[in-house]
């Protein structure tokens, strides 16, 4: 077979999903080939198995990457962050809504100038990259040239995102608001610019209930349902001041989450961000309807919010969709990792079970795409997948290496421990897009 430049490969031990280890023993849901080869033509894992038995289908010429002493992971997921917000990231002192009035809605200001959006759009995914995440569902601002700054820069890098305007038509400042018929042209003209355009997906993206009129979530909700595949991400029930102001705003809502349903924003695709304060009948809602639910803990205790409660709402008798979101800037860290090793942190004062390593893990890659009904495209290495990788180095701190024994383990100790420090490179669509730059000894 000839070579072309489009074909590459990794070898080094690969690490995948092929069960639920919130259904079945963690260590059954995994899939490990400590000499594994994987190739990769054209954006997609072509063979993927070990290594004896798969170099037979390694084109001549074509370039291996050797990777002896790290784990090769499907790239991460984020499931809820904000762009806009990494400058106001580690801002002191307030709870959500204070911090949305002192912190968010000054910074978003600035998007109003689009080379200052760009240059932000590309920082923000340099970092992702540097933190092995390779898909984000992202809030960008009010103003759509802040989507285009994004999506141009994903465009180029070549990564999956899911991204959308947000939506504000009361309750934040003027500069930053915008009306439910304008909210709605902009984001229809969006989704004609950017929804399934190369790698790119569109969220429509009211930001959360009280930034939005009964009017406006209406037409969220009409654009939502207007052509298959588009997403929708708001917050839902993030703190109890929150809640009660939803309660005041909308008296005949019989829940939180009702409010998004009456307007046609709960399905599948339906990203909400938080979900703390929910009783059993909204987990219940949520499992029938396939919307997902997006875990940030380091958010959540950042902002005081409260404890999400994982393991309800992934009980067995209804399991509800959850992944992992890193909430930047409420959030403190756009690393996975950390942010599984505070999701870990958050179960264990919740007193229920402690999340495994493997189960933290599954919620940062293959959980989340399932989560966003996009499980046939990345989370997993397989083949026909997505060539979207994440390379962990397992030694990549004096304390992590001597804390290397059996993979649960070591898995364990990288999302306690490890940050950007433990990614060793980043591929998206076959290409590696990062490598961590070696210090001299
Ligand atoms: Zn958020």
């Amino acid at each position: 077979m000839p070579h072309t430049p489009t074909t590459t490969a990794l070898r080094g031990c690969l690490l995948s999903f092929k069960g639920n280890p919130f259904t079945c023993p963690p260590e059954e849901a995994l899939w490990v080939e400590e000499d594994g080869l994987l190739i990769m033509q054209n954006g997609k894992i072509t063979h993927c198995g070990p290594y004896t038995q798969t170099h037979q289908f390694l084109p001549a010429n074509c370039p291996v990457t050797h990777y002896p002493d790290s784990l090769i992971s499907a790239g991460f997921i984020d499931t809820h962050v904000h762009y806009p917000q990494l400058p106001v990231i580690a801002s002191w002192g307030d709870e959500l809504l204070a911090w949305l009035q002192h912190y968010v809605f000054p910074a978003e200001s600035r998007f109003a100038d689009k080379t200052f959006a760009s240059a932000t759009a590309k920082a923000f995914l340099t970092e992702l990259l540097r933190n092995g995440t390779t898909t984000a569902a992202v809030y960008c601002t009010v103003h759509s040239h802040s989507v285009d700054a994004f999506f141009e820069e994903s465009a180029r890098l070549g990564t999956r995102m899911i991204a959308g305007k947000v939506l504000m038509d009361r309750n934040a400042p003027t500069a930053l608001q915008d009306t439910a018929q304008q909210g709605y042209a902009d984001s229809a003209a969006l989704i004609a610019r950017w929804h399934g355009n190369g790698r790119q997906l569109y969220a429509v993206t009211p930001r959360f209930a009280l930034t939005s009129t009964p009017e406006q979530l209406e037409l969220a909700g009409t654009l939502f349902n207007s052509q298959p595949g588009l997403f929708m991400q708001t917050h839902l029930s993030e703190t109890q001041q929150e809640c009660a102001e939803v309660k005041r705003l909308f008296p005949n809502a019989t829940s939180y989450l009702d409010v998004y349903d009456k307007a046609g924003l709960v399905g599948p695709r339906a990203l909400f961000g938080h979900g703390i304060h929910l009783h059993e009948q909204d987990f219940q809602h949520c499992h029938t309807t396939g919307c997902m639910l997006a875990h940030c803990p380091t958010s959540n205790l950042f902002l005081g919010s409260g404890l999400f409660k994982l393991f309800d709402a992934k009980g067995p008798h209804r399991p509800v969709r959850v992944g992992l979101g890193t909430d930047v800037g409420a959030g403190t860290s756009l690393s996975l990792l950390a942010t599984m090793g505070e999701a870990y942190k958050v179960s264990a004062l919740a007193n229920g079970p402690k999340l495994h390593a493997l189960q933290a893990f599954w919620l940062a890659t293959a959980g989340a795409a399932q989560s966003l009904h996009l499980s046939h495209k990345i989370g997993t290495l397989a083949v026909g997948m997505e060539a979207d990788l994440c390379v962990l180095n397992p030694k990549a701190t004096p304390l992590l290496a001597q804390r290397s024994q059996s993979i649960a383990d070591t898995l364990f100790a990288l999302m306690i421990l490890g940050d950007d420090r433990c990614i060793e490179a980043t591929w998206v669509n076959g290409h590696c897009v990062y490598q961590q730059p070696h210090k001299g000894l």
